[in-house]
């Protein structure tokens, strides 16, 4: 089935009253139909509702229809986009491992990989995305997993799957692309030889910026790479904490099954069914929207290019875009709705992003009302202006989310902002 039919239909099968919509199944709990099925499955010999920290049934179209779009075997819900990247990274690293993060990457990853996974015990180390060959000097036997962004927020480069995944491969190390920006609909990691994705659901899939989640997809045959590998012992060895469960042994997509079995069961950063339920409505137009936002994006980019005002533009979509040749490998039917543009210095940025009036000034992306952003005075704030030069965040950028509103009219609002 083509994509568009996917999203409507992947991982629902009608009720026993016929339901069209998928229904809110507001249960934190299931009734067993005996203790010989509850025994079951606790152990696993049939899969079926326990407990709504592990699994929902409203959840579950949002994770089957996800993993369809995203071409996975398997996917897990969680709490945020955050979560998911953490349980991702938890689920193989632990004390004394490291892990290796590409430098351009969320706010969040960066601090969360950076600063709370150190205080685990977890070391980062970090590469440039636009130069995957320094990965070879950063693996060792203690790298559990790769983690970079397909689109990157907010420095918006493209990265080149395959190279990484094939450096990564040659190491049996998982790779795991955060797909937020790109989802699934315009880029397909799992195809490029990736292992994993994870995304934050708060952004394109819900699509209108109204609940915060996450989740974790699995590519097909994930278990041939983990089976008897070293480096992943934990899937290999009884796990004491499960009855002496040795994952490897199961014919399961085992990577998201430990990561609700374990992490859900442990750490809890389970999504709620009315969120997934709002992921199910964003998935079945996301097809329709990714197109709309990334012709508006392109639009808008081309005219900002020949502004007078306007020093530079970073959108892969561009000819003239660094990125422009590994996009056109990667990005199928558009290039998201996410860009930025240099003006003359820190005043003129900051009168731009006061002046707009469709676009609002918020921190987010992926909603269908317009943003704008100065990455300077809010999230890089604290960053000197050199590193912020590291960063690829000079004092005059500014980062636009493209919404679904009329490209004239955002035409316009940027122009008479530029002055
Ligand atoms: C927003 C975002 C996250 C974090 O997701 P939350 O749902 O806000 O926790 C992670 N990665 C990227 C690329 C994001 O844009």
């Amino acid at each position: 089935m083509h994509e568009q039919t996917l999203a409507i239909h992947a991982g629902y099968n009608k009720d026993v009253q016929g339901t069209m919509a998928v229904p809110i199944y507001q249960s934190t709990a299931y009734e067993f139909r005996d203790t010989d099925y509850a025994a079951d499955l606790f152990a696993l010999k049939e899969i079926g509702n326990i407990y709504t920290r592990l699994m929902n049934p409203t959840t579950d179209v949002f994770e089957k229809r996800f993993a369809a779009l995203e071409g996975g075997a398997a996917a897990v819900g969680t709490a945020s986009g955050m979560a998911a990247i953490f349980y991702a990274i938890a689920n193989v690293a632990e004390c004394g491992d490291n892990i290796v993060v590409a430098k351009q990457v969320y706010g969040g990853t960066t601090t969360l990989t950076g600063h709370t996974l150190k205080r685990f015990g977890i070391e980062a180390r970090y590469f440039d995305v636009k130069n995957p060959l320094q990965l070879e000097a950063l693996i060792d036997d203690k790298t559990k997993i790769i983690l970079f962004e397909s689109i990157t927020n907010p420095s918006i480069d493209v990265a080149d799957l395959e190279v990484i995944a094939t450096i990564a491969n040659k190491h049996n190390i998982l790779t795991c692309v955060d797909n937020t920006v790109a989802t699934p609909i315009l880029c397909k990691p799992l195809d490029h030889g990736c292992d994993l994705t994870v995304h934050s659901a708060s952004k394109y899939t819900t699509g209108q910026g109204l609940a915060i989640g996450g989740i974790i997809v699995e590519r097909k045959n994930l278990i041939e790479k983990v089976k008897g590998n070293p480096r992943y012992y934990h899937f290999n060895e009884p796990d004491e904490s499960y009855h002496g469960l040795i994952y490897s042994n199961l014919e399961l997509p085992i990577f998201t099954l430990r990561v609700r079995l374990a992490l859900l069961r442990d750490l809890g950063a389970a999504p709620s069914p009315f969120n997934s339920w709002l992921y199910i409505q964003g998935l079945e137009t996301l097809p329709l929207r990714m197109k709309q936002h990334s012709t508006s994006a392109l639009a808008i980019a081309q005219f900002l290019e020949k502004h007078p005002k306007v020093k530079k533009v970073n959108y892969p979509g561009l000819q003239s875009d660094p990125n422009y040749v590994v996009g056109r490998k990667y990005l199928k039917g558009g290039h998201s709705g996410l860009l930025s543009f240099e003006v003359e210095d820190l005043k003129s940025a900051k009168r731009v992003a006061d002046s707009t009036e469709i676009f609002s000034l918020v921190v987010n992306i992926g909603d269908s009302k317009s943003i704008i952003t100065h990455p300077a005075s809010t999230t890089h704030q604290q960053l000197s202006k050199q590193e912020l030069m590291d960063a690829g965040v000079p004092e005059g950028l500014i980062r636009l989310s493209i919404g679904l509103e009329d490209t004239q009219d955002l035409i316009n609002d940027l122009a008479k902002a530029l002055g």
